[in-house]
């Protein structure tokens, strides 16, 4: 009998030496069994369910957890949730705020249509949106894969949801860093009727932007940037402001504030802002000779824009851009505007807006007292055809004499000599 015979015989008569293979055998076979349930669950997650990652960077991730806070789904493990906070800015200027709870981060399950989804909410801490400060954030959808169209139906019924919501309203955005965000809650739109402009002048810039927004094909066949920039200038309470936020409405169009003036704005950034602009905005430049005006002032107090007027007229021509733009600036000083900026292409229609036309005046104290003709006629006697009194002080006197139109004529002269007030 040669050694390893004899040595592998006395081994396998080792009673603790064959339970010691045993259980390795048992150990190898549970590894492998393991690995293999593994690679078995992965096989089944990979054709069993599907997923839908929404990042906080797309469009839908607002209107998702908006949704989901408001759905009526049944849900399981909501008890982690977070505080969303939207300030609302009132027309007097105070602020108010809403919240809704959301699902925070982590997992959650709900129940949509008969189906169990997943949500998991992951906050990447080292990530960071460096124009916003926050953190990038994921939500990854998790269903089965035969139920992959009710995603479809999800992401529909979430944004139906905050497009009603939108509905009959104005979304009045900010720059917010190099990205545009609504300011408060979508604004009532302004009826165009409730904004008086002289005679023929508000339906000559509405059918301007109509015959714009609608020829779409003419510009991009013949390579012509497809925007069109709209100057109203004069003297303050005009109804500049007021008309151009009527327009939006009227267009169902939504409007992006551009303050030139706001601290840290660059050349490169103004750019990208008005290029990445959402669809169907006015893009408005308000007082648009103070931006330029303030600089040195802006200047003594260290941190200030950094327009500069180069880059603002590269930013106005938006090279970069067949997306259509349609630009309104206002000033009460066209004399201080360089040439360079109102040129055409960069302003295609200048319209003035002055003080009240005895037309104006008519039209808003029959806005005021409907079917009060005579009294109109007396009112805009009483006001001489060379006063100088605008909308807005006309609107102030009216809301005086709310229900008095009588009162409103007997004391007309109070606008000529605005200093006793209305
Ligand atoms: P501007 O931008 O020319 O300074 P605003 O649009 O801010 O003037 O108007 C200030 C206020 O006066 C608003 O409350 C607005 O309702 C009223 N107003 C100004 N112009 C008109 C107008 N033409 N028709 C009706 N209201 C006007």
């Amino acid at each position: 009998m040669d050694t390893s015979s004899g040595f592998l015989e006395s081994a396998a008569s080792n009673p603790y030496f064959s339970a010691g293979f045993g259980l390795l055998g048992v150990g190898a076979g549970l590894a492998v069994l393991r690995q293999g349930l593994r690679r078995g669950l992965d096989v089944a997650r990979r054709n069993l369910l599907v997923t839908l990652e929404i990042p906080s960077r797309d469009k839908s991730y607002p209107w998702f957890l908006h949704w989901i806070s408001h759905a009526k789904v049944s849900r399981k493990n909501s008890q982690q949730l977070a505080v969303e906070t939207t300030y609302k800015q009132h027309n007097n200027g105070s602020v108010s705020s809403t919240f809704q709870l959301v699902p925070g981060p982590g997992k959650h399950y709900f129940k949509y249509q008969g189906v169990w989804i997943q949500v998991e909410r992951h906050r990447d801490g080292r990530m960071m949106d460096l124009s916003t400060g926050s953190p990038f954030e994921t939500v990854t959808l998790t269903t089965l894969s035969r139920d992959r169209e009710i995603f479809r139906h999800l992401l529909t019924e979430a944004r139906e949801a905050a497009l009603a919501k939108q509905e009959g309203k104005t979304v009045m955005y900010t720059s917010w860093g190099a990205e545009w965000r609504p300011f408060g809650l979508p604004r009532k739109r302004r009826p165009m009727e409730s904004v008086v402009l002289d005679k023929g002048i508000t339906s000559r810039i509405v059918s301007d932007v109509q015959d714009f927004i609608s020829n779409e094909a003419w510009y991009n066949q013949r390579g012509i940037p497809y925007r069109r920039g709209y100057l109203l200038y004069g003297p303050p309470g005009s109804g500049k402001t007021s008309f151009i936020q009527a327009l939006a409405g009227y267009l169902e169009y939504n409007i992006c504030i551009l303050n030139l003036s706001e601290r840290g704005l660059t050349d490169d950034r103004l750019n990208h802002l008005i290029s990445v602009a959402p669809e169907r905005s006015l893009l408005l430049l308000e007082d648009i000779d103070a931006a330029f005006s303030q600089r040195a002032q802006n200047a003594k107090e260290g941190f200030h824009s950094m327009v500069t007027f180069s880059g603002l007229l590269n930013a106005l021509d938006g090279v970069a851009s067949s997306e259509q733009r349609v630009i309104f600036m206002t000033t009460n000083h066209i004399d201080r505007l360089d040439r360079a900026l109102i040129r055409p292409g960069r302003v295609d229609m200048k319209v003035y807006l002055g003080d009240a036309s005895p037309y104006q005046i008519r039209q808003m104290f029959l806005r005021f007292y409907n079917g009060e003709s005579q009294l109109a006629d007396r009112f805009v006697e009483a006001l001489g055809s060379q006063c100088r009194v605008s909308a807005a002080q006309l609107q102030g006197h009216f809301v005086c004499y709310k229900k008095d139109p009588q009162a409103a004529v007997d004391h007309a002269h109070r606008l000529l000599t605005p200093e006793q007030g209305t």
